[in-house]
């Protein structure tokens, strides 16, 4: 009895070749019968740089996220530092002979100074004033974005004004030289001057804003919010936020002023509003009591 089977167009030596249905098929079968793969805690074993997350059912490098923060470990195309859900035994080798997570390796290995050490050894000396560079270098930067964003000037500005520090021969760098740079530090410069509005805010029995508006050049509608409290005496008045109303209704703007103090960390829970500001239709004068 053979188990020999033949079809049609059969030559010896060949292969025969699927159809399209055939691969499709095959195809669906290897689907139905594989085994979702999952995170082995045997490849833990000699590896203490490989943890596993249940939470986000993924497995990433301790070392790789450690460092990611410093430039110089690279964190373009390691999926290790995000999490990575290839649960495959080769990806974890292809891991660990990577430049980039060799490279975190050593840098873990190394033991930080300690604040004695910092103040007197001379690889202490050394870092203190490389950091200091470093710092001084980002204090023009953020300089020169500041003068942009105060004098309402393009951002295009950045470049030549920072190619005229170094014609000055002042220490700047080369990385930061770019309008995403730029942005970027205003971004931060944002955050940390709403920051301080929010912690004034908080230490104040009272305020009120001043709202006023205007179009830009593309005809959509800016409105401008200011923060105005008493502090020992003292009147401030503090930027908030320039963002548009859907329209300039009363009761839209009603609604684009809780939408602003919504996205703070301004207590809303002490928002008292006086009769007139809960009816929309007569939001014509505000005051806020906090
Ligand atoms: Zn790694």
């Amino acid at each position: 009895m053979s188990f020999l089977r033949f079809y049609d167009g059969a030559k010896p030596g060949k292969k025969g070749k699927l159809t399209d249905d055939k691969k499709k098929e095959k195809a669906k079968e290897y689907e139905s019968r594989r085994v979702e793969r999952s995170f082995q805690s045997k490849w833990k074993n000699e590896r203490d740089w490989l943890e596993y997350d249940e939470e986000t059912k993924t497995m990433f490098c301790t070392c790789c996220r450690a460092n990611s923060q410093f430039r110089s470990v690279s964190v373009k195309g390691n999926t290790f530092v995000e999490g990575s859900c290839n649960f495959r035994h080769s990806a974890i080798v292809d891991h660990e002979k990577s430049t980039p997570h060799e490279k975190a390796l050593r840098m873990s290995k190394t033991t930080p100074l300690t604040p004695s050490e910092l103040k007197t050894t001379e690889a202490g000396n050394a870092l203190k004033m490389l950091q200091a560079a470093e710092r001084n270098k980002l204090c023009y930067l953020f300089r020169n974005v500041h003068a942009i964003a105060k004098n309402n000037r393009p951002i295009s500005d950045y470049k030549w004004l920072c190619e005229l520090d170094i014609a000055k021969q002042i220490e700047i760098g080369s990385t930061y030289i770019n309008d995403h740079a730029a942005v970027n530090f205003i971004h931060h410069i944002a955050k940390v001057e709403l920051s301080h509005t929010e912690k004034q805010c908080k230490a104040v029995p009272f305020l009120s804003f001043l709202m006023d508006g205007t179009t830009d050049i593309s005809g959509s509608e800016q409105e401008t919010l200011y923060l105005r409290y008493s502090k020992t005496g003292n009147v401030t008045e503090r930027f908030l936020n320039t963002s548009s109303p859907k329209s300039t209704t009363s009761a839209d703007l009603y609604d684009h002023v809780i939408d602003v103090l919504k996205q703070t960390n301004i207590d809303k829970g002490n928002l008292k509003l006086t009769p007139a500001l809960k009816d929309k239709t007569k939001f014509v004068f505000l005051l806020i009591f906090i």
